[in-house]
């Protein structure tokens, strides 16, 4: 079986959930090589190996984090010498930024916001969904290395031990490379929830809240069920709410077990963020609002009554 690069994230020993995700996904393709920026340490690769990592490939060099485009380069020579069956990364801005450099690269084709990816006769098959989740498309690259781009919470990861092999390499700053150079970053502050794509519950506000400080009535109720905060497009295009908390297609996808949804009409564009949660419960006033056709339970009433009530319940049960 030949190889598939995952591109992997990890933050302070811990490995992103979409990397593990992508792992699990690799597995069905060929056989698994992790591929981390700087030093992993042991704790990370140990991860990477519980979920099916055959091999760590370690591009270690101090500067990496201010020159990115070296990193793009460092993978696909690594994707030249091991002429995988696919490369998986993550479906976020960054990760599609890098498939479509790779492919260019490499030239191959990319497919970005695949939410399955299947072993096929012909090479790896991919589901996407396409206007708004309207339609479901199956493609598959014909030239290259497929580079796909998958959206977080498309699998459950899934553990498959093994022991990985770690192999290393270096950094190139060629003149190209060092066209593009970050200058500073600034730490986003932890608000000590989870992290909206990994959270097992995401409580979610939109236009019907009518304000940004009406958005403590969301969390509130995500702080009282230890949820991640969420928000329809309406509410973040008001400035009411962070772009990073946006749900839907041109926001995050989040498929947790729980999704509230409160003063959501439920517009085609948010339910291709969400619809895959597992439960989904909405509170809005207009009885013939769209959610309500998807949600599982669903509360017609005015907000500003029922959230307070709500976390007050949740309160008195667990006290
Ligand atoms: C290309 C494109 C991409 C898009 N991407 C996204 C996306 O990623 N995510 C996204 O969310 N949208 C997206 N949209 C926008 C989407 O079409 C909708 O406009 C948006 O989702 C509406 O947000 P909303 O449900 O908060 O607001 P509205 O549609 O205005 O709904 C507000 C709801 O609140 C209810 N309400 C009002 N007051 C109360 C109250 N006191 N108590 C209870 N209920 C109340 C109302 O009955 C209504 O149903 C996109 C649109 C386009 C064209």
């Amino acid at each position: 079986m030949s190889g598939v690069l995952v591109l992997v994230g990890h933050i302070a020993g811990q490995v992103s959930r979409s990397s593990l995700e992508l792992l699990t996904l690799a597995r069905r393709l060929g056989n698994p090589i992790a591929v981390c920026a700087g030093t992993a340490d042991d704790e990370v690769v140990k991860t990477l190996g519980r979920y099916g990592a055959e091999r760590v490939h370690l591009i270690e060099s101090d500067e990496l984090e201010e020159y990115p485009v070296a990193w793009v380069r460092a993978v696909a020579d690594l994707a030249a010498d091991v002429q995988p069956q696919a490369v998986l990364t993550e479906s976020t801005p960054d990760g599609r930024e890098i498939a479509a450099r790779l492919a260019v690269r490499l030239g191959g084709g990319v497919l970005t916001d695949a939410v399955d990816v299947q072993a096929g006769p012909l090479g790896p098959v991919v589901t996407q969904w396409a206007f708004a989740a309207g339609y479901t498309v199956t493609s598959r690259v014909v030239r290259g290395i497929p580079i796909i781009a998958v959206k977080s919470n498309a699998v459950v990861p899934a553990e498959a031990p093994v022991t990985p092999s770690i192999t290393r390499s270096g950094l190139q700053l060629d003149e190209a490379a060092r066209r593009t150079r970050v200058l500073s970053r600034t730490v986003r502050e932890s608000t000590g929830r989870p992290q909206l794509t990994e959270a097992d519950i995401v409580v979610s506000g939109g236009r019907g809240l009518g304000g940004a400080e009406q958005f403590e009535l969301i969390e509130n109720l995500a702080d009282a069920l230890g949820g991640a905060v969420g928000a329809s497009r309406a509410a973040v295009d008001s400035g009411w709410y962070a772009h990073a908390h946006q749900v839907g297609q041109t926001g995050v996808t989040v498929s947790p077990q729980l999704y509230i949804a409160v003063g959501i009409s439920g517009a085609i564009q948010h339910r291709a963020g969400m619809q895959t949660s597992k439960t989904i419960v909405a509170v809005n006033k207009d009885p013939d609002a769209p959610i309500f056709e998807l949600a599982d339970y669903g509360v017609v009433g005015d907000l500003f009554q029922v959230m307070p009530q709500l976390v007050d319940e949740i309160a008195r049960r667990r006290a």
